[in-house]
């Protein structure tokens, strides 16, 4: 007869250490089983052969397994839909209950639901956590009880809150002698899921504690490594958010702001769901009439603008998967404000591109530039590209980096006249509103 086991669902949480899930799990009386599923409902939506953060959530599924096989445990990987694999693992072992870490996307949402009503008809518990964010959903709200849309006043009662209740690290390294003895199982190959290797180098997932101490002055320079990198890696838990708090409370205040503006926009997800419907988070910002050319929208994604930073920018998200958010903020007004294209078209190409994607940092970020977001920039505020280039790169150091042909004939001219281009956009904005 088989042993009852419990199962941990790794997700989003991909390490053994500060995991709250996990934590809860091995803290019960029974043997914990690990395991992964390649999301096919995902995995089918993305660009095959080469997505580079499918490669990264592979190698760290190795580096999982062989940390499970020091404790003589294994890690078990699936691929398919995850309804149709809990079949399979609720025949495969006797489960006790289900641990797993919340996850607040409107896919994961509706996932999770049938997957605990599933496992609810066999007579399985399905556990979830908090354990991606520090304060989830309803957890940080107004005098008045409603959830904030706006950064600051959001993250001073975040910081009481934290202050009132502590971080609550769980420590699992004591507890992995109680993951369920098995033997290390192969995991399916990328080419087998239909994806190949890229040449993708990934950021690691320490930040330097100088790179936080001067946080302040540095970040905003894009030729500077003057940020932590760790975008990937928070957002796939390579790294745990509490540990990073814990680092930022001691270092750096600017920092700290950063990490809680990912809270904000996660609250501001699970709070106002409406911009899960690609609708503007103030629906009045629905009426522009946007231009979206295409051939515009070709030259802004393969960075041929002739805008040097905003350039500089698209080539480093297309070889990369990363952007400084300085230049983020940049690219994304030109294409809503210089060429007045939809907010949700380069939203979409980021989702495609970045390593960090998240839908609710992204969205965020999105309607930020695009004014009708929660804590939006006003809608008359365009950035001006040259002059931002200006004060942040200053000796070209980011830009010479990514346009090696800068100086040259090859080097496209600018693809409109900015000074035109912001009065238009100013106008449209204007008469849509009113
Ligand atoms: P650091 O500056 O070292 O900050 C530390 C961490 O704080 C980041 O890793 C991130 O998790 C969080 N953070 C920092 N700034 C923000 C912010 N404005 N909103 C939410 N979290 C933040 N970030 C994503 O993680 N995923 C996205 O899909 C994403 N899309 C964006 C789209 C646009 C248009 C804009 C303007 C910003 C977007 N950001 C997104 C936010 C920000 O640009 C990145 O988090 C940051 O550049 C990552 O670099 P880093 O790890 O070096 O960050």
């Amino acid at each position: 007869m088989k042993a009852q086991t419990n199962i941990f669902w790794l997700r989003r949480d991909l390490r053994l250490e500060d995991n709250t899930g996990l934590y809860y799990a091995l803290s019960n009386n029974l043997p914990v089983q690990l395991i992964f599923i390649f999301d096919q409902n995902i995995l089918d939506k993305l660009n095959k052969p080469y997505d580079a953060r499918v490669e990264f959530i592979h190698n760290q599924l190795d580096r999982l397994k062989s940390e499970a096989a020091k404790f003589g445990a294994s890690l078990k990987v699936y691929y398919g839909v995850p309804i149709e694999i809990w079949e399979t693992i609720t025949q495969e072992f006797k489960v006790g209950t289900v641990y797993t870490n919340r996850d607040y996307e409107k896919y994961a949402i509706k996932r999770d639901e049938s997957v605990r009503q599933l496992l609810e008809q066999k007579g399985i518990d399905f556990k979830a956590f908090k354990d991606q964010v520090i304060f989830e959903k309803k957890e940080v709200l107004s005098k008045s009880g409603t959830p904030y849309s706006v950064f600051t006043p959001y993250s001073r009662k975040w910081k009481e809150t934290l202050a009132e209740e502590g971080l609550k690290e769980c420590d699992c390294k004591g507890l992995l002698t109680n993951l369920a003895k098995s033997e290390t199982a192969s995991i399916i190959s990328l080419k087998e899921m239909g994806f190949e290797a890229t040449d993708q180098v990934f950021p690691e997932n320490e930040v330097d504690k100088e790179v936080v101490r001067k946080y302040t002055e540095q970040r905003d320079y894009p030729g500077i490594e003057g940020t932590s990198r760790l975008s990937v890696h928070l957002r796939f838990g390579t790294v745990s958010i509490r540990s990073l708090v814990k680092q930022a409370l001691k270092l750096n205040n600017t920092w700290l702001n950063e990490l809680i503006w990912r809270d904000f926009y996660m609250q501001i997800l699970a709070n106002f769901p409406h911009i899960n419907d690609s609708k503007a988070f103030r629906p009045a910002y629905d009426q522009i009439p946007w231009r979206n050319d295409e051939a515009n929208f070709e030259k802004w994604k393969n960075g041929n603008t002739g805008f040097p930073i905003v350039d500089a920018g698209m080539r480093e998200l297309n070889a990369t998967g990363f952007m400084h958010n300085r230049v983020r903020m940049i690219v994304s007004s030109f294409l809503i404000k210089d060429l007045l294209i939809d907010w949700r078209w380069g939203e979409a190409y980021f989702a495609e591109k970045l390593l960090d994607f998240d839908f609710s940092a992204n969205n965020g970020g999105w309607q930020w530039a695009a004014g009708s977001g929660c804590d939006a920039a006003p809608y008359f505020r365009v950035f001006n590209p040259d002059s931002q280039a200006k004060k942040f790169d200053p000796d070209l150091k980011y830009i010479k980096k990514w346009i090696p042909e800068l100086n040259e004939f090859s080097y496209p001219k600018p693809m409109v006249d900015h000074k035109m281009a912001r009065e238009r956009a100013i106008k449209t904005y204007k008469e849509a509103l009113t």
